[in-house]
């Protein structure tokens, strides 16, 4: 059992302050009005705050891994090398995220995934189904996707129904959209989330191919106008990627896919908050528009989070540096945020200005929720035991998943397993 006294608890209507908190067999069993206690596994964390663990639906990469990387030197792949890193930002689950690749190289990012979700490596966050920022996507609205690897959905969903993979000649960018379907449809549970362009020739038949096999699709990269992205949401679109980026500026006469995503409440909106991608203003518009319930706070974080300016990272085999805002490509476009889900918290709150309460559900009970991580995202009696422990700034202490520590901010990062 373990007790933690004394901290802020972000509950999900209210802050209890001072509050405590009982955690045994990876659950929550006890919320309580702090009193003083004498138990022996007790931390007294007066002065800190206590949230819901982060869940990051957008995230390529930190500390130098991207998700995409061949070379990690780890047993498990870059993917258990994220998740062994992410807990030092709070973060306890998370949903890999790629960028568009050819079959091979999805085929090997989505064998770690279902490696690292079949078996849940000690002192690491949740790895989740994955995110794939697709191949079919709107090149004019493709930013740092490889245009290479970009695939019209015309057609693909029927080929990759027959399972026609090609598969030669990927070396020299010679796939199809079917053979990238044919992955999805190899890797089923584990294929969480898919960005694309629903505008695109056949995009609607894609976003039906896709929802009716269980994945979530996510309207990003895209031009779509404000029709085009109804009809996407009416063929059961329910998710936007990184809302106002990669897509037109809403506009009062033509309020395109972002209009469209601020009325829908069908769906939930991704938001990079980090002060940069999005106007503080407009990420509080945005939340103000939909409810925090219907936006999740994401890091879009590329590998080189977590390193100093200047390093060099990769995004999906492209060479990418640490700018001094934002993740870049050598020409100087925009790949990605240097950002983590702590500095996020802090953004919203210290920032944008929402409450802690707020903060909490954008940063993970709305996700929870969206993901149907039942039990997750939330602390109440009853509820998986991932948390984290910040302090007065935001910074984060402690990490917890399933009631084990994680990441002590006190203690040494663990050696990889
Ligand atoms: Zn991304």
């Amino acid at each position: 059992m373990i007790v933690l006294s004394g901290a802020a608890l972000v509950l999900p209507d209210r802050v209890l302050s001072p509050g405590t908190l009982v955690i045994d067999e990876g659950r929550i069993i006890e919320i309580r009005p702090d009193t003083p206690s004498h138990h022996p596994s007790a931390f007294a964390f007066h002065g800190h705050y206590i949230v819901p663990g982060f869940i990051d639906v957008h995230v390529h990469g930190v500390d130098g891994v991207d998700s995409q990387d061949a070379d990690v030197v780890h047993r498990g792949g870059a993917i258990a090398a994220l998740a062994e890193r992410l807990p030092r930002y709070g973060v306890t689950a998370f949903c890999p995220t790629t960028v568009a690749c050819g079959p091979a190289a999805l085929r090997d990012v989505l064998d770690q995934v279902r490696r690292a979700r079949e078996a849940q490596a000690p002192r690491a966050a949740r790895v989740l189904p994955a995110h794939l920022e697709s191949n079919f996507i709107n090149p004019e609205y493709g930013g740092a996707q490889p245009r290479t690897c970009l695939r019209s959905p015309r057609g693909a969903s029927d080929a990759g129904r027959a399972g026609e993979a090609g598969g030669a000649g990927e070396a020299a960018g010679e796939f199809s959209g079917a053979d990238i379907l044919h992955e999805i449809e190899r890797a089923r549970p584990d294929v969480g989330i898919v960005t694309l362009a629903p505008e695109l020739d056949g995009g609607l038949d894609l976003v039906r191919w896709l929802v009716a096999r269980g994945h979530r699709v996510s309207l990003g990269h895209s031009g779509a106008t404000y029709d085009e992205a109804l009809a996407a949401i009416a063929a059961g679109a329910c998710q936007a990627t990184h809302l106002f980026n990669r897509m037109p500026p809403l506009g009062h006469r033509a309020p395109g896919l972002a209009g469209a995503v601020l009325q829908a409440d069908e769906v939930v909106a991704e938001i990079i908050c980090d002060g940069v991608h999005v106007h503080p203003s407009l990420v509080h518009t945005a939340i103000a528009a939909k409810h925090p319930g219907r936006v999740m706070a994401i890091t879009d974080a590329t590998a080189a989070a977590g390193l100093a300016i200047g390093a060099p990272a990769s995004l999906g085999g492209q060479p990418i540096t640490a700018g001094e805002f934002s993740a870049l490509l050598p020409d100087g476009t925009i790949a990605g945020s240097i950002r983590t889900m702590d500095r996020t918290f802090q953004t919203l709150v210290g920032v944008v200005g929402v409450s802690l309460v707020d903060a909490a559900a954008l940063c993970a009970t709305t996700a929870a929720r969206e993901l149907g991580l039942v039990g997750h995202g939330v602390l109440a009696p009853g509820a998986v035991a991932d948390l984290v422990v910040l302090d007065a700034n935001f910074t984060v202490v402690q990490t917890y998943v399933a009631g084990q520590l994680v990441y002590s901010r006190n203690t040494p990062a663990a050696a990889p397993v």
